[in-house]
């Protein structure tokens, strides 16, 4: 899962994008609005984080352009403690949660959770695909009853494709939800985690859509 954090304030920013990271979201981190406007036009995220007080361009400038353009993706916004305000201009402007700073981590995970599952029409916190049972919030997936350990780019994977089951995501979309800004892609690093996961739970558990990218097709359960 792909987080575009956008914070301008170094230590909460830095603060929030390691136990984002921690906890196993690929983050991209940027201090003013223009750029994260700027990311929003040209990639695809998971999620934003967006604070409302930014340099460059307003955090709700941001937000209104985002959804003007029709995009959907789920925005958590910061506001500060005191402003009543600008948090109901913030979600009626089209943000689906926000949080008062300070703000404590375990709350902005939980709440991130929640979001996903909401995206995904999803009530129950647990991803169930036949025999595989995954739980976002401890990390930890059984196969067949019994606990798996994968690398944390296979958790990852496995992840974004079970909460998109019967959806063909796109080779740039997986290897940018797997990546972020900066960071070293081998050309066949997205082949090699399918690899391992077929290996794992089968060959034709993910299928290859050729020329666009994979899929795990919807189960019964
Ligand atoms: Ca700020």
């Amino acid at each position: 899962m792909r987080i575009l954090l956008v914070e301008d304030d170094e230590l909460l920013g830095d603060g929030t994008r390691k136990g984002l990271s921690q906890d196993g979201y690929t983050v991209d981190w940027v201090k003013d609005g223009l750029m994260a406007d700027q990311a929003l036009k040209t990639e695809k995220f998971d999620l934003v984080v967006l604070d409302l007080g930014l340099p460059k361009m307003p955090g709700i400038t941001v937000l209104q352009n985002l959804r003007d353009r029709g995009d959907t993706t789920p925005v958590l916004i910061l506001t500060a403690r005191e402003s009543i305000e600008e948090r109901v201009k913030g979600l009626d402007t089209g943000a689906d949660d926000y949080l008062t700073k300070p703000f404590d981590l375990h709350e902005l995970l939980a709440r991130l959770r929640a979001l996903q599952r909401r995206f995904a029409s999803r009530a129950a916190p647990l991803l169930v695909h036949d025999d595989i049972e995954l739980d976002p919030a401890s990390h930890t997936i059984t196969y067949k009853g019994e606990s798996l350990n994968l690398s944390r780019r296979e958790f990852a994977l496995l992840h974004v494709l079970l909460e998109n089951t019967g959806r063909v995501l796109s080779r740039e979309h997986l290897t940018q939800s797997l990546y972020g800004w900066g960071e070293e892609v081998d050309s066949n690093a997205l082949e090699v985690h399918v690899h391992n996961l077929r290996k794992r739970f089968g060959q034709g558990f993910i299928r290859t859509v050729r020329g666009i990218g994979y899929t795990i097709e919807k189960s019964n359960n």
